[in-house]
């Protein structure tokens, strides 16, 4: 242990003292697991398959996007996402109709000014009051979304995970509900780096986590063929390969990107052994 003293601060001039705990391994810093066991209580205790390769699909939350190598129906995790999809639909609710309409009121306001003195600052507060709450939500929703990888991740007994490594994309020109799914994609790195972190102290079976392809979507996890169905939804993936055992079948679409990814994941740590 350390202590740190600062040079005196404020009017009363108060010295702060930092102590700083310092040890040469992260052993005695390592979280006991008793939260993901509260988890298990909250959850009734769900069962996953057993694996070592674990890979997910970030790009649109929502159940079933994690998935293992060989299981083509992805996991069901659709009891944790409630909390999420709360969120989640908070999050749309601001983005599509609260702060337009605050916006709109504001410019109304500005052009003609016919409002009561004072009104056209109080909206502007009001807007920065709900860019801040949006900014809380989306990192709760960064930490549920690492915390639950953490506990399927503990569930399955996985040491190889997946990490979609969607990066570099941008919402510019992009309409619709694939610009929503990337305006709400969490911030990889630094996501992947805390997923890392957490996983070395709270998975004893944990060896890595490699980043996948984030071209996995159209690609089908049964029989590898790379196709694109026009008429698929953008939530579905549809196989047309009539010799697929699963053969224009629909299923999730990022159940199946993670399915993928997982194989993709197993491969690599093959090339990475040899
Ligand atoms: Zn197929």
């Amino acid at each position: 242990m350390q202590l740190r003293f600062n040079i005196p601060q404020g009017a009363t001039g108060k010295i702060v003292v930092d102590i700083v705990l310092t040890a040469p391994t992260r052993e005695p810093f390592t979280h006991n697991s008793g939260f993901l066991s509260s988890l298990d209580t909250r959850f009734k205790s769900p069962s996953f398959p057993s694996a070592d390769y674990l890979s997910s699909d970030f790009n649109r939350p929502g159940k079933y996007y994690l998935a293992v190598a060989t299981n083509e129906e992805g996991l069901n995790i659709t009891p944790f996402m409630e909390r999420f999809e709360r969120i989640a639909a908070r999050l749309r609710k601001y983005h599509k109709k609260t702060l337009p309409l605050l916006q709109r009121k504001n410019e109304n306001n500005w052009t003609n000014l016919s409002g009561k003195p004072g009104y056209h600052s109080r909206r502007e507060a009001e807007i920065r009051s709900i860019h801040a709450k949006k900014k809380r939500l989306k990192k709760e929703l960064d930490f549920l979304l690492v915390m639950m990888y953490i506990y399927v991740g503990r569930k399955t007994g996985a040491s190889y995970f997946g990490w979609d490594g969607v990066s570099g994309i941008t919402t510019r020109g992009k309409k619709g509900r694939l610009a929503v799914a990337v305006t709400n994609m969490p911030k990889k790195k630094v996501l992947h780096d805390l997923f890392d972190e957490w996983a070395r102290d709270y998975l004893s079976a944990y060896k890595m986590c490699l980043p996948v392809s984030p071209f996995t979507s159209s690609t089908c996890g049964a029989c590898g063929r790379r196709m694109k169905d026009p008429d698929t939804v953008y939530d579905e993936h549809v196989c047309l390969n009539p010799d697929c055992k699963v053969y224009k079948k629909r299923r999730c679409r990022h159940s199946n990107a993670a399915w993928v990814g997982a194989q993709m994941l197993e491969r690599m740590v093959a090339q990475l052994s040899t």
